[in-house]
């Protein structure tokens, strides 16, 4: 089975603006849409607070989900940051997964922060292509 995420230019720079306005701390958020393709970010605190780890807020989360619910959507991804790398997930992310959906990535690269995008399973991972319309 090939995965596939689609977001806009915008909502890439959406996250981007946020997961740097937090660093150097990790940053998480959940992403909403159908059939893959993302329709809204949906930022939720780090409960962790810190550089190396993200633990979503639950409450934050819960009503996150809740709105997912209510506007018909399903959950397509989860994204979070590694502001000192790596640019992929950690064995940390892959051990916690809970969600069968992206695991986006945003890490810094020289001056640019970048994303990518994995799929976790079975205690492994494998890149998906971000297609950014
Ligand atoms: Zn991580």
């Amino acid at each position: 089975m090939t995965h596939s995420l689609t977001l806009t230019k915008r909502q890439l720079d959406h996250m981007i603006a946020h997961v740097r306005a937090q660093a150097p701390l990790e940053a998480c958020g959940l992403l909403a849409g159908k059939d893959s393709t993302v329709e809204s970010i949906l930022i939720v605190a780090n409960q962790a607070q810190s550089p190396v780890r993200f633990v979503m807020d639950p409450i934050g989360q819960l009503t996150a989900f809740d709105w997912i619910d209510s506007n018909g959507l399903d959950l397509v991804g989860i994204f979070h940051s590694h502001p000192s790398g790596p640019e992929t997930v950690s064995p940390i992310d892959v051990a916690e997964a809970a969600y069968a959906v992206v695991h986006v990535v945003l890490a810094p690269m020289d001056t640019q922060w970048r994303a990518r995008g994995f799929w976790i399973e079975n205690g492994d991972f494998s890149e998906v292509v971000l297609q950014i319309i």
